[in-house]
């Protein structure tokens, strides 16, 4: 049974496209959790080491507050996860041996919207305020995270965000028919209850000097996130109409919010033939992204080979399966194409400044010293037509900005902010979490280093 709204729907708006999960579901997929020996779920799946078949249990018998208490005793954000998450937690289920996982990520789901439309979710300020002030730059995941936590435990807290709003990628790259903002915001309202400041549109380092930061906090989180893309540095490039994919995504979702009146045309695929180039989650939303834009079609390309369709031999259960994902978008049209290299872009006469073909050649993998290799062959090129392409091809690491100029920080060889077992950088009282210091990952894992990092704070300075 499909849990998302009916493809004739959904494609025409950017509402939701999951349902919620009704009783007699959830029912039957509870029922198949008890009946498990030795959970995997929350141990070696889950990040946060949501206590899975606890909260499970509780909601198959309807004790819906005790398992609200359960989840939200590992997880600050659950609406976020429940939403997001791959659920590795899935990955490790023992059902998962020989049917398919309990869908532990909707139980979530169901668990937190009970407990939102209950009421039951408030804000909980601390009793107490104690300790230095401390700075969180990024309201991504990790930022909202370290707070949430370093608040709970009577900081003082204020998060600086360069974006006019905060949430990171949550707002400004994960399109509303996968998160609605309104869910974020929500969350957001409950932090400023519970007395979180959130300074946006404000770029420290720039608009706030790190000498300012440093003279009015004692303890700096930099949940910076790692934003310089990786581009395609191929001939003709620099072509109008070959956008990033988070510029792209970013402007859709500010003008769902209402931040912005208007789609630019340049950012539309109305009428347009599109080409992603990219097999991941960020690919994935730039399809979804593009149908409901209108296009007429969208092809996605991987330069990476089809993974299969069940897990394979080194790849055994309780691991993480790395198999063949369609996500709702794929299931809304287009087509997938693997082992592809796009080797040059190309512009029409008539319209020398725009582009109109991608160039691309098949690739054959080939290992070398234990590290796969792509192979192009000779004379094998083909020509696809384009009118939009959108490059989704991931981040290798940190930008470089002056807040981490001046605190003399540099990326380690993985683009990443070098930090200790606890998260603390070589500058002192200044600590890393999420995708700058961990690499570009998941939601559920920036949270789960948010929440150990703000810990790893409290036992150092509070
Ligand atoms: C399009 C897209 C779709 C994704 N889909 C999923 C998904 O479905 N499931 C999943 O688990 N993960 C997904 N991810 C990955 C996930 O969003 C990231 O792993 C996660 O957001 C990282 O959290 P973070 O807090 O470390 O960083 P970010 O979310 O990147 O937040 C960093 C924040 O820091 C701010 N910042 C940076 N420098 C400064 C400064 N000097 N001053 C002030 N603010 C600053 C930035 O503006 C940003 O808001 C997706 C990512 C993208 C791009």
């Amino acid at each position: 049974m499909s849990h998302y709204r009916p493809l004739s729907e959904r494609t025409h708006d950017f509402k939701p496209v999951e349902t919620l999960p009704g009783e007699e579901e959830l029912r039957l997929e509870l029922v198949r959790c008890q009946d498990c020996g030795i959970p995997f779920c929350h141990a070696s799946g889950c990040p946060l080491q949501n206590a899975v078949p606890e909260v499970n249990a509780a909601a198959l018998d309807g004790r819906w507050g005790t398992a609200l208490r359960r989840l939200l005793a590992t997880s600050p954000f659950p609406e976020f996860t429940a939403r997001l998450c791959p659920a590795l937690c899935e990955g490790s289920c023992v059902q998962g041996l020989h049917d398919l996982p309990v869908p532990c990520r909707r139980v979530e789901l169901a668990v937190i919207e009970h407990g939102f439309a209950r009421q039951w979710v408030r804000p909980r300020p601390p009793k107490q305020r104690r300790g230095p002030t401390v700075a969180v730059i990024g309201s991504g995941p990790a930022g909202l995270a370290a707070a949430w936590r370093l608040n709970q435990g009577g900081a003082r807290v204020t998060v600086y965000e360069r974006d006019a709003r905060p949430g990171g990628f949550l707002r400004y790259g994960i399109p509303d028919f996968k998160l609605d903002k309104e869910i974020l915001d929500r969350r957001i309202r409950l932090l400023e209850q519970e007395g979180i400041l959130f300074e946006c549109g404000v770029d420290a380092g720039t608009d706030f000097s790190g000498r300012l930061l440093r003279q009015r906090h004692g303890v700096l989180v930099l949940a910076v996130g790692a934003r310089q893309k990786r581009d395609l540095p191929v001939p003709g490039r620099s072509l109008s109409g070959i956008l990033f994919a988070t510029d792209y995504l970013a402007a859709q979702n500010r003008v769902v919010s209402g931040e912005q009146a208007a789609l630019p045309e340049e950012f539309s695929a109305r009428r347009k033939r599109v080409i992603v180039i990219g097999g991941g989650d960020t690919g994935s939303d730039c399809v979804g992204t593009a149908w409901r834009q209108g296009a007429i079609s969208v092809l996605q390309l991987e330069i990476m080979p089809k993974p299969l369709e069940r897990r394979g031999p080194d790849n055994p259960w309780p691991q993480w399966p790395r198999v063949l994902r369609t996500s709702s978008s794929h299931e809304e049209g287009g087509e997938r194409r693997w082992n592809v290299m796009t080797t040059a872009f190309s512009a029409d006469p008539d319209r020398p400044d725009r582009v109109s073909a991608a160039c691309c050649a098949p690739v054959a993998w080939k290992t070398d010293q234990g590290r796969l290799q792509p192979v192009v062959a000779d004379d094998s090129g083909f020509v696809l037509q384009t009118d939009l392409v959108l490059l989704a091809m991931g981040f290798t690491g940190i930008r470089a900005d002056p807040l981490l100029e001046y605190l003399g920080m540099r990326p380690d060889a993985s683009g990443r902010l070098p930090r200790d077992a606890g998260g603390r950088l070589p500058e002192a009282d200044a600590y890393a979490c999420g995708d700058a210091a961990l690499g570009p990952s998941l939601v559920v894992r920036a949270i789960s280093d948010g929440l150990r990092v703000a810990e790893r704070i409290i036992e150092d300075i509070f």
